[in-house]
């Protein structure tokens, strides 16, 4: 896709960047924030072209110390503190190191992290045999394609992200730097600034992630995002099992952004057939198929919402430069649109479908078809759904039909798990 994923044996890493003697930030330029003093970007990131992208003369870009160029016995750089954040390496004992994660965060969030109980365990084994291969698109750049038919709710792969940083550039002085330079070149100074801390995280990567992750796409190479941080807003995942403080924010301000070597690949559509969990034991993401896959289809996950209607849709694709193509897209309508924003309040009927099932199983069966036919069999309300059907077709006293809908149930349940 065009968004946004690595091993070799005990790969000695190379900097990819030469290391910057540790000087301090220069004189009107942003540092890396205080755990007390993050501020967000003032006002989103641009995004599209950008016809302006030129810094103001007068700012000079932070240098960041790199960290200590010595490595622990397990080939790993040794933690490094810049001013809060802290700069580590999560890798197996023994494992391979494109298994590792880089990750810039928050000294007690990575306590967090490395205390949780099981941690570190293995990356879960795939499915066996492998049933997925990363290959050309016409138009998507590089995609996921199934190899062999994938049944709904199989894992396909699992991977620990290579790399893991804030979601918002976090910087110490962007009210000053906004008063003097304005919100337009005040944007353009955070992203130049985050970019220089990205840098020291991509170079403490082994060299095989790090031409991993340097080759994933980049949507943003004109708004002035620098070529790091174009490939992290291109292609990151996020997940809610681990966050700055003790509860997550509403605006996601205190949450991470990862990027994947594999998962990173698999590109957009309103109409998905993957989904993932992320394991903080094994610090790792699943994916999984969330429908039924026939060999050869391409894998698809949703960036954005998929119960708004089409032009809320595009907007929320915008920023990470996509004009989407699928078939609900292409041939949306006022009709698919109205499918889309009430199909999960139309599954809160079902009690009384059940009650009186004769005069209520149409309602079901165009439940379930209207999700066929927007591609949403992987909702949770498709599966409540396919449970209302049978229970009403049981109450009906049709046991065959019943037990149709009943093995869909049990097959789309390992993904919605609504009973056990
Ligand atoms: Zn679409």
């Amino acid at each position: 896709m065009k968004r946004g994923f690595l091993n070799s044996a005990k790969a000695r890493k190379q900097a990819l960047y030469p290391a910057p003697l540790p000087t301090a930030p220069s004189q009107g330029s942003a540092s890396v924030a205080c755990p007390k003093q993050q501020l967000e970007l003032a006002g989103k990131p641009h995004h599209g072209k950008v016809e302006n992208r030129e810094l103001p003369e007068d700012h000079t870009p932070s240098s960041l110390p790199m960290s200590d160029s010595t490595m622990q016995s397990n080939g790993v750089y040794k933690d490094h503190v810049v001013k809060g954040l802290t700069f580590t390496t999560i890798a197996s004992d023994g494992g391979p190191a494109a298994d590792n994660t880089e990750l810039l965060l928050e000294a007690p969030t990575k306590q967090k992290i490395v205390s949780s109980p099981g941690f570190l365990k293995p990356v879960p084994k795939p499915s066996d045999p492998a049933s997925y291969a990363v290959r050309s698109t016409p138009d998507m750049g590089l995609g996921c394609f199934a190899t062999r038919a994938i049944e709904a709710g199989e894992i396909i792969f699992a991977e620990r992200p290579l790399l893991v940083v804030p979601r918002s550039c976090r910087l110490v002085n962007s009210s000053q730097i906004v008063a003097r330079y304005g919100i337009h070149q005040g944007n353009l100074i955070f992203m130049a600034e985050w970019e220089k801390v990205l840098e020291v995280v991509v170079a403490r990567m082994t060299e095989e992630n790090r031409t991993a992750f340097m080759a994933l796409a980049n949507n943003h190479k004109e708004d002035g995002s620098g070529p790091i941080l174009g490939i992290v807003r291109t292609n990151a995942y996020s997940t809610d099992k681990f966050f700055d403080g003790p509860v997550r924010l509403a605006n996601d301000e205190n949450m991470y952004s990862s990027i994947l070597k594999i998962g990173s690949r698999i590109n957009h559509s309103c109409r998905p057939n993957v989904t993932y969990d992320f394991d903080l034991a094994s610090f790792s993401y699943i994916f999984k198929a969330e429908k039924d896959i026939a060999a050869g289809e391409q894998l698809f996950y949703s960036y954005c919402k998929i119960n708004v209607p089409v032009s809320v849709r595009k907007s929320q694709l915008a920023p990470y430069g996509i004009v989407c193509k699928c078939l609900s897209c292409i041939n949306a309508t006022p009709a698919s649109d109205k499918i889309r924003m009430e199909f999960e309040n139309r599954i809160d009927d079902t009690v009384k479908w059940i009650m009186n099932p004769r005069a209520n199983i149409h309602h079901a069966l165009k439940l379930r078809q209207d999700l066929i036919d927007e591609g949403l069999e992987g909702q949770r309300t498709y599966a409540c759904c396919l449970y209302a059907i049978s229970m009403m077709y049981k109450v009906m006293g049709e046991p065959i039909k019943r037990q149709i809908f009943q093995d869909e149930f049990n097959k789309y349940n390992r993904l919605a798990k609504l009973r056990d």
